[in-house]
C-alpha cells in the first residue's frame, strides 16, 4: 500500500483518486475549489489544507491538472508541492503540460525528490475503468518503482526519459485534432457538394477516416457531444503542440489549421462543451 496524493480532482484527477482508493491506497487530496475533495473524504481519502501539505504526508504526489500556469500555481511557492516534497518523494505529473513545463516543475524540486512525467491517453470512461495509456518519461529506477501505482490507471509506457511523456502526449493529440478537423472538413465538403448523410457515411466508411467517421457519426446526427474532455483544454493542447514543435524547429501545418478551428470555435462560446462539439462548429459555419 502507497500513500499518494492527487492535486486536481477536475474529470480525469477525480477519477485517478478513486481508481487509487479501489485499489487500497491511502489517498490524500487536493483541490484549488474545496468542495471537490468531499466526495473523496466521504470514500476514505483524507484532505490535505494546501499543496505542500499533501506532499509532505506521501510517498507519491499525482499531479492532474488543467495546463501549465494550473501547474505552476500549485507547485510553487511556500504552499506548492516542491516546498512539502522531501527526499523520498517522487512527483507523477500527469496533466498535459508539455515538456517545457516539466523542465520548468523539475527545476522546483529539491535535490532527490524523484519526478516522472506521466501524461494519459483515453477520456473518463478509460480513468474509470482502470484503462488509461500512460506515457511515462524518467529515469529507468523510478519508472520501475512507480509502475505498480501506476498500473491501477491504466498501462504504463515507458516511453524515454524525462519529458519524453509529456511529448509523447503532444504527438497522440495532435493525431486526434487533425482527424477531427479533416471529419469536420470532409462532412463541410459533402454538403457543399449536395451529398446526403448517409452517401457521405458509406464513402468514408472506405477511406483512412472509417473509425472516426463510425465512431463520430452518432453525436453528429443527434447533436449531441457528451462532454469528456472540454474544447477549451483541446484548444490548450493545440497550442502546446505548437510552442513544442516552434521550440523543436518542426512545420506543422496541417496540426496548425487544427489550432486554428479549435481557436475560432473557443472563440464562438464552444470552450465549455466536448471537443467534438468542433464537428458541428465547423458544419454549421458551411450551412452559414
Ligand atoms: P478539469 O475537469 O477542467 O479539471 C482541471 C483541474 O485543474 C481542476 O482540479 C481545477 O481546479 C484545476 N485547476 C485549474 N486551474 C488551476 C489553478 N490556477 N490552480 C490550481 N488548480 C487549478 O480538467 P480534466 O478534464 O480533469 O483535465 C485535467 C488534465 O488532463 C488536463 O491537462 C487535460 O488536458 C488532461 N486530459 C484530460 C482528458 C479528458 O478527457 N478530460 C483526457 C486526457 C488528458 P478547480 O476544481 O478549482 O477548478
Amino acid at each position: 500500500m502507497t500513500t499518494v496524493a492527487v492535486i486536481g480532482l477536475g474529470a480525469m484527477g477525480g477519477r485517478i483518486a478513486r481508481r487509487f482508493l479501489a485499489a487500497g491506497h491511502d489517498v490524500v487530496v487536493w483541490n484549488r475549489s474545496p468542495a471537490r475533495a468531499d466526495e473523496l473524504v466521504e470514500l476514505g481519502a483524507s484532505a490535505a489544507a494546501t499543496p505542500a501539505e499533501a506532499a509532505g504526508r506521501s510517498e507519491a504526489v499525482a499531479t492532474m491538472l488543467s495546463d501549465p500556469a494550473a501547474l505552476a500555481e500549485v507547485s510553487e511557492g511556500p504552499a506548492g508541492v516542491a516546498a512539502g516534497a522531501g527526499a523520498s518523494t517522487t512527483i507523477l505529473e500527469m496533466s498535459t503540460v508539455g515538456p517545457a513545463a516539466v523542465t520548468r516543475l523539475a527545476a522546483e524540486l529539491g535535490p532527490g525528490t524523484g519526478l516522472l512525467d506521466a501524461p494519459v491517453l483515453g477520456s473518463l470512461t478509460e480513468a474509470e475503468a482502470g484503462s488509461l495509456r500512460i506515457f511515462v518519461g524518467g529515469a529507468d529506477e523510478l519508472v520501475e518503482r512507480w509502475t505498480p501505482l501506476l498500473s491501477a490507471l491504466g498501462s504504463p509506457r515507458h516511453v524515454g526519459p524525462l519529458g519524453a511523456g509529456a511529448a509523447a502526449k503532444l504527438v497522440a493529440n495532435t493525431t486526434l485534432f487533425g482527424t477531427l478537423g479533416l471529419l469536420g472538413e470532409a462532412l463541410a465538403l459533402a454538403d457543399g457538394l449536395g451529398l446526403t448523410r448517409a452517401a457521405t457515411f458509406d464513402v468514408l466508411a472506405g477511406t483512412p477516416l472509417a473509425a472516426q467517421a463510425e465512431r463520430r457519426r452518432r453525436a453528429i446526427e443527434s447533436g449531441e457531444f457528451p462532454a469528456r474532455f472540454s474544447l477549451a483544454l483541446a484548444r490548450k493542447d493545440a497550442d502546446l503542440i505548437a510552442a513544442a514543435a516552434e521550440d523543436a524547429g518542426v512545420d506543422l501545418r496541417l496540426a496548425e489549421a487544427a489550432r486554428g478551428w479549435l481557436a475560432d470555435a473557443e472563440a464562438a462560446g464552444l470552450g465549455e462543451r466536448d471537443y467534438s462539439a468542433l464537428l458541428e462548429w465547423i458544419l454549421e459555419r458551411d450551412d452559414a
